[in-house]
């Protein structure tokens, strides 16, 4: 096989094959920009050497041949004693592991190249520099040298010398550090630096196809999720030299400010600097404006080359350049990274240079950017220190006062204190202190800890797995990086979109798009700025591409105000069971307690008339726009006491011989009610049917509201689901009871009621028999989150902290199968209900509510396979806006 291409060869699309860092070189060079020559070792012969050891056979001769081609190209020969050749050994990854790859500048320098360099280049300062160079960068990446063994040599010679800069060190000075670092290979590996050219290069091409299973890089990928089996290509090419005098330097530059995606040319110059010496920090660097004056022609040449670029990728660049003597060269470019803001400002730039569409537009920002933009940030300042950085496991700013226990969090919250709750980690009895809290800090686990999953459900800052601090919750104290100390009380501030955690207050600022959002920022304003002025054309744009319906999951009037405010369609999720929670357990109670058919009817008759304000608040808010209301699902004894407490105290009463009759009747209903394994209990239909009369008055609520309101001249869209069905009969006997009573109310009322019938696939059986079910339903909700469950066997309360986090790490699962669909199983199922569904009854809806109806991925799935609506909580709604038009592009 082929192993190596010349620039000449390749194209920027031919990433997997010769990384992102070669392609993109030999796309330069077929643009005519000045690029070194040089040629690129392809991924497979990585790849076959990893798999293998040695290196495939074919290579050394391909490697002669375009050696060959890039000695005559450059005019120069490697190892040449009068005037060599020099090449850098780049590594270059299809995805880019920023400082995870190794890359070895100036190979070819020996004890007598050097001296020819030297007097080809009429400077022995350079010649020594580049050597020195040479030497460590072997020395680390090839022999596996610790770098501080080089660093204290170049230190003492700086030292003697008096100087804080390698500016100061004369060619003198830089002999007698590569006669030293040279004593530092010999002692340190066992071997003399080698002096044969050809083996210098062989040797660290292995080196750097080596270093893409180095344990960082390896650490690296598994949390990027890079696919550990890809390998890096490896590119030599020509030198050329910044560090060549003050009219040389090297430097690095965007196209456009990658902050903020402000247009303009962006980068730092170093003059008389090699390599990454730019972005080391050894010197201060200057701005680009400030080369326009050192050197106008190269910056004149610079801004040309950038503009060609932008032009030619249709995008934001980032580049990596030299200029050796005064002449500009051009050593790597990419599709820069930018900023979740930047991403939508540049986009919309682009649309506006005429470079881009607006379909691709949109496909050049993404829903989880989008997350990142509607919370509150930080602001810095030069004051902010930064204490940890652990995982952004659920985004937001928050600042309060460290506590270590749950118990103190609602303490001190409750007095009116903002606090972090810190925890090595969370387990379930530290809710309380979680929804007390503004946010929440863990020392140990990852994104899918329990911290993370719950905090992220519930909208809670979360930062976890903090791994630098020691949490010692006994103690009440953090002891952070150099025995920094945070004891309880002490303010700390998380920011859970970047897992940054500060001491001190840091200030924040509002989200100027959630403001835009919430309807309090109008894009047309001045105030508004380019980033909501950006988002606001992008989702107008999205909501005339998308197919998907999005839908919302509200249960209140100001939860269906704000999903409206958001750009829902409908409300895919009306859940009940809050209708029976506050002021109305009594009588929930009271139905539970009814001996009798008189005492059960007037216990709903009490419940009916509240559920009725309920439906008339949201049916309100949502203007016409469909309501599917989901009948009660979870079981009875959830609106109960807690079983043991109640025993106590009927216990202690007993004791006490003050015996309460009411206390004796409930708990025998607790008993009565308790369930092992309440997820496959009494709930859900089965609710329905048990006890009669329970849905009939829900359904009546729902029918007297939309009359009401029908009758006063407001559109109402109600539509009726029915919880947890396996089987059609369940589905029937509910329906038929449904239907009779809205045509009760309707003839009572004298309006017409048609409200749609539908129910939640939420058990596998549901799903398989969907195409009988489908006889009874008008709709199905494809409720994820439990279909998930049900598919797995798996309960999401108990296994997020149990096994979770090492399937994660064994790559059983790439990510929670709650966050993201599991589409080989969960959607297979969702398939074949789709499917068995439509062909019953043709016109059938099918919407998602659930988790996923909100997750990018999930929704791209959803999109392919026809579904008519996603539904998600009102935050997500945006999110799924864009992403449903993403996956209609
Ligand atoms: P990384 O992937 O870490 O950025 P690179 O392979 O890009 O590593 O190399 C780092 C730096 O080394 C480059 O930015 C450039 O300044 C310098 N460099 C690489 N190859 C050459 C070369 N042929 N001539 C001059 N400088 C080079
Ligand atoms: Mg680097
Ligand atoms: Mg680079």
């Amino acid at each position: 096989p082929k192993y190596v291409y010349a620039f000449a060869e390749g194209h920027k699309d031919l990433k997997d094959l010769l990384g992102g860092k070669g392609a993109n070189l030999a796309e330069m060079t077929n643009m005519g920009l000045a690029v070194p020559p040089g040629f690129t070792i392809t991924t497979a012969a990585c790849r076959a050497f990893l798999a293998t050891g040695i290196q495939p056979p074919e290579l050394d001769d391909q490697v002669d041949r375009h050696l060959d081609a890039l000695q005559t190209a450059a005019g120069r020969r490697l190892g040449d004693p009068d005037d060599p050749l020099l090449v850098s050994v780049r590594s270059g990854a299809v995805f880019s592991m920023p400082g995870m790859m190794e890359t070895v500048l100036d190979v070819g320098l020996n004890d007598s190249s050097v001296l020819g360099l030297a007097r080809a280049a009429g400077d022995d300062r350079f010649a020594w520099d580049s050597y020195r160079r040479l030497v460590q960068m072997f020395g680390t990446t090839v022999l596996g040298i610790d770098g501080a063994h080089f660093d204290a040599v170049f230190d003492a010679a700086k030292l003697a010398r008096g100087t804080a800069d390698d500016l100061g060190l004369d060619a003198d000075d830089l002999r007698g550090v590569v006669g030293a670092y040279q004593a530092v290979v010999r002692e340190r590996s066992g071997r003399e630096f080698p002096q044969d050219p050809r083996e210098q290069l062989d040797l660290t091409v292995r080196a750097v196809f080596g270093s893409w299973n180095a344990p960082r890089a390896i650490t690296y990928r598994r949390r990027e999720r890079i696919p550990a089996d890809l390998g890096t290509a490896v590119t030599v090419q020509a030198m050329v030299f910044g560090n060549l005098g003050p009219d040389s330097g090297s430097g690095v530059a965007f196209t456009r400010d990658p902050a903020t995606g402000e247009p303009g040319v962006y980068g730092d110059y170093l003059a008389h600097a090699q390599g990454e010496d730019v972005v080391a920090g050894i010197r201060n660097t200057l701005p680009l404006s400030e080369l326009e004056r050192l050197d106008p022609v190269s910056h004149r040449d610079l801004l040309a080359n950038m503009a060609t670029l932008e032009r030619h990728y249709r995008d934001l660049c980032d580049i990596e350049f030299t200029i050796e003597r005064g002449r500009l060269w051009m050593l790597q470019t990419r599709v820069g990274k930018r900023t979740a803001g930047a991403a939508f400002v540049i986009a919309c730039q682009l649309v506006d240079d005429g470079l881009i569409d607006a379909d691709e537009a949109l496909r050049r920002v993404t829903g989880a950017q989008l997350v990142r933009l509607m919370f509150p940030r930080f602001a810095p300042d030069a004051a902010t220190t930064v204490l940890a950085v652990g995982m952004n496991a659920s985004p937001g700013a928050a600042t309060g006062a460290a506590v270590f226990d749950s118990p103190t969090a609602v303490a001190r919250a409750a007095a009116g204190e903002d606090v972090i709750l810190v925890r090595r980690e969370t387990n379930p009895d530290d809710l309380a202190g979680m929804i007390a809290a503004k946010g929440v800090l863990t020392g140990r686990g990852g994104r899918t800890s329990h911290a993370a999953v719950v905090a992220r459900g519930m909208g809670r800052t979360c930062v976890c797995g903090a791994e630098d601090l020691d949490v010692d919750v006994d103690a009440r104290k953090i002891v952070g990086p150099g025995g920094v100390m945070v004891a309880e009380g002490d303010l700390l501030s998380i920011d859970g979109s970047t897992g940054e955690v500060f001491l001190g207050a840091v200030p924040v600022v509002a989200s100027p798009v959630m403001e835009y959002f919430e309807g309090s920022l109008d894009p047309a304003s001045p105030e508004a700025g380019e980033l909501v002025r950006a988002v606001h054309r992008l989702m107008e744009h999205a909501d005339t591409t998308r197919r998907l319906a999005v839908y919302a999951n509200a249960d209140t009037g100001a939860d269906a105000a704000r999903a409206r405010r958001f750009g829902a369609d409908g409300i895919g999720l009306c859940r009940t069971e809050h209708m029976f929670l506050g002021d109305r357990r009594e009588q929930v109670e009271r139905l539970v307690l009814a001996d009798t058919d008189a005492e059960r009817d007037a216990a709903l008759a009490e419940l009916l008339p509240l559920q009725r304000a309920d439906f008339i608040e949201v049916f309100t808010a949502m203007q016409g726009l469909p309501v599917t209301i989901r009948l009660l699902d979870p079981p009875l004894h959830e609106f109960l006491p807690d079983l043991t407490e109640l025993s106590v105290r009927v216990a202690l009463a007993e004791e006490r011989g003050r015996v309460d009759a009411a206390d004796v009747r409930l708990l025998a209903a607790v008993r009565r009610l308790h369930e092992e394994n309440p997820m496959f209990g009494l709930r859900g239909v089965r609710l329905g049917i048990v006890v009669p009369g329970l849905f009939g008055m829900q359904v009546r609520a729902i029918a007297q509201a939309a009359a009401t309101l029908r009758r006063n001249g407001v559109e109402v869209r109600p539509e009726i689901m029915v919880p947890l069905v396996g089987a059609v009969q369940e589905l029937q006997a509910v329906a038929e009871e449904t239907s009779a009573v809205l045509a009760d109310e309707a003839e009572r009322h004298g309006v017409e009621l048609d409200a749609a019938i539908g129910t939640m696939i939420e058990l596998p059986r549901a799903a398989l028999t969907a195409g009988q079910i489908a006889e009874s339903a008008e709709f199905f909700s494809f409720g994820t989150n439990d279909l998930t469950q049900t598919t797995w066997g798996f309960s999401r309360d108990d296994v997020e902290g149990a096994f979770f986090s090492r399937y994660l790490e064994r790559g059983i699962f790439g990510t929670s199968p709650f966050e993201t669909l599991d589409i080989d199983g969960v959607g297979r199922l969702i398939r074949i209900a789709a499917r068995e569904g439509r062909a019953t009854r043709p016109d059938i809806r099918l919407g998602v509510c659930g988790e996923h109806g909100g997750d990018p991925d999930s929704i791209h799935f959803f999109h392919h396979e026809g579904l008519d609506y996603v539904s998600c909580s009102p935050f997500r709604v945006p999110v799924a806006r864009l992403e449903s038009a993403r996956a209609a592009l």
